[in-house]
């Protein structure tokens, strides 16, 4: 059985390796090594390229796609489509467990960042991490079980500088890079993992509004 190495994984819940790390430790990780996935990308990769070169061929042939296709591309067709529900499916599966852990830890309330996604989408290094969490997915999973069990949902604009704004004294860090996983503060000298820091400062916002 493959299993994701740590630095891909991190980069597919968009998290640094070392919150990764922090949270193998801590057994939070649990269903997250999903060796199918890797198994299923490459059996659909294979097919797309069949599928691909059967129409190839028609078109050599001098034949029109839509009107001549066999038996043999409909079926193609057919396993593309089916490898990709069931990835589907496994995201779906991932994002809905995440959203629970997070809710079962009981918290007295959540905050979340009004993300742009598809500003993000554009963003060429964060697209395909984006994507594959189905962050808009995870946030409305998540915003529904929350009101299911009573919980706040607290949503902070996202020109809010959690990332930039250090937690404990308030400065500003300007130039922070998106490949600068620790923060370190310029003001206190404050250091911390980036996302961590970022969850911290979201958790303290006094500017939000309740979405439950
Ligand atoms: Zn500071």
């Amino acid at each position: 059985m493959k299993h994701y190495k740590p630095k891909e994984f991190a980069e597919m819940l968009h998290v640094s390796v070392k919150t990764l790390q922090r949270w193998d430790n801590e057994g939070v990780l649990k269903a997250y090594r999903n060796p199918k996935v890797r198994k299923l990308k490459k059996k659909l990769k294979r097919e797309q390229r069949s599928l691909s070169r059967k129409y190839e061929n028609l078109k050599k042939r001098g034949e029109k796609p839509a009107t001549k296709r066999g038996a043999n591309i409909d079926k193609n067709i057919f396993r593309v489509q089916k490898l990709h529900a069931r990835l589907a499916n496994i995201r779906l599966e991932y994002v809905k467990f995440v959203a629970n852990e997070v809710v079962r830890t009981k918290p007295r309330y959540v905050v979340i960042e009004n993300l742009n996604v598809k500003g993000m989408m554009k963003n060429r290094h964060l697209a395909r991490s984006i994507a594959e969490q189905c962050f808009y997915t995870f946030q409305t999973w998540l915003i529904h079980k929350c009101k299911k069990y009573g919980m706040e949902v607290r949503q902070v604009s996202r020109f809010y500088p959690s990332s930039k704004m250090c937690s404990r004294c308030g400065h500003m860090k300007k130039d922070l890079q998106l490949s600068d996983r620790i923060y370190v503060c310029d003001g206190c000298g404050h250091t911390m993992d980036r996302d961590l820091h970022a969850a911290t400062s979201l958790l303290r916002a006094t500017d939000y509004i309740v979405l439950t």
